[in-house]
């Protein structure tokens, strides 16, 4: 989408630190990192919410969740562990309209989320 900042991001039209990338997902440095880790993993293509989603990205979205988890994994989160968020429009705090997953960890987080 051609004025989606994430898209424009994933496609290094904008810069970002980039922390994996493969022909279907981009992850890169939060920034405005909320914890000494926090990536975030989105796919290429173009979702604006949770809420567009159709079984035929079932797919996408698991092997999406397995990177995140693979991230956090790689960046040494497994054992003391790690928090994954999705924010859905206005209530669930999403301010960029392109789906993504928080990868978050290295320090303890509150439950439930203020
Ligand atoms: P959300 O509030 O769930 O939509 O998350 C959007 C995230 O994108 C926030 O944590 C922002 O800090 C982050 N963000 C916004 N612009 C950029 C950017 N240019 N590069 C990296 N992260 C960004
Ligand atoms: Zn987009």
């Amino acid at each position: 989408m051609a004025d989606c900042l994430f898209c424009m991001i994933a496609a290094g039209k904008i810069p970002s630190k980039k922390v994996y990338a493969d022909d279907r997902y981009y992850a890169f440095e939060d920034i405005n990192p909320q914890a000494p880790t926090h990536v975030l993993v989105i796919p290429r293509v173009h979702i604006t919410t949770l809420n567009d989603l159709t079984p035929a990205d079932g797919p996408l979205m698991g092997d999406m969740l397995l990177l995140a988890a693979r991230i956090a994994k790689e960046r040494g989160l497994g054992e003391q562990g790690y928090r994954l968020n999705f924010n859905c429009l206005e209530d669930g705090g999403q301010t960029v309209p392109h789906v993504h997953v928080h990868v978050m960890g290295g320090r303890r987080f509150s439950w439930p989320p203020g």
